[in-house]
């Protein structure tokens, strides 16, 4: 591995917490029914949950609905509280192609009775995520095609020039509730076409032009308790 591409992974693993986005793509929010959001609509995962590339996703035991949500994960570079917008982009360290992994039956009961999303969004594996792509590599990161495909069908294709609520925005207005720490992850939401992934799917996902990842599905060896 380069000494750069080094330097980004250890990037990673001093990260202490991923900062989830939901709905911050028009079409996803329709399409589970949800309304577009005024402000950011945040969740916490912790880093627990991250899986290399080339790792298995676990489905909970017993089986749950288990959905793909690919996203662009923004890493942050150095300590960042309350930020400007026009400061923002100097805390970003790096970009990575992330799966915020949801399981789709245990987060829709807990958003009818009004609980949290640890538990849905936070479990070991949850988070497969890309090397980091140094940000020197991403020209623009709101023209990215991200892409997504279970076994050879194509699943998620968007853009990420349709985000709601752009990087520099986002860092700023996180930034001004949780101070992020160098390492810290920024998933900024999913475009349409999220869904199920079964026992033994091939999962694979990528940037066009920058990188490509690639998972197994297996259900998870031991019962989960919930
Ligand atoms: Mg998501």
């Amino acid at each position: 591995m380069a000494a750069s591409a080094m330097a980004s992974q250890k990037l990673l693993s001093m990260g202490t917490k991923i900062i989830g986005v939901g709905r911050n793509y028009v079409a996803h929010a329709k399409e589970l029914g949800n309304a577009v959001p005024k402000d950011p609509v945040l969740f916490m995962k912790p880093t627990s949950s991250y899986l290399a590339n080339g790792g298995t996703i676990e489905i909970p035991h017993p089986l749950k609905s288990l959905h793909h949500e690919v996203e662009l994960a923004v890493v942050i570079g150095q300590k960042a509280r309350d930020v400007s917008v026009a400061a923002a982009m100097d805390y970003v360290g790096g970009y990575a192609l992330a799966l915020d992994m949801t399981a789709r039956e245990i987060q829709s009961q807990a958003k009818s009775a009004g609980l949290p999303w640890s538990v849905a969004k936070g479990q070991d594996t949850f988070t497969p995520i890309s090397p980091v792509i140094p940000k020197s590599l991403v020209a623009n990161p709101h023209d990215l095609e991200l892409w997504l495909k279970v076994n050879d069908e194509i699943r998620q294709k968007g853009s990420t020039k349709d985000m709601i609520f752009d990087i520099p925005f986002l860092i700023s207005h996180i930034s001004s509730i949780f101070t992020l720490m160098e390492g810290d992850v920024i998933l900024t939401g999913t475009p349409e076409g999220v869904g199920p992934v079964a026992i033994g799917d091939k999962v694979t996902a990528g940037i066009t032009g920058l990188i490509d990842v690639h998972f197994d599905v297996q259900i998870r060896p031991k019962p989960f308790i919930g």
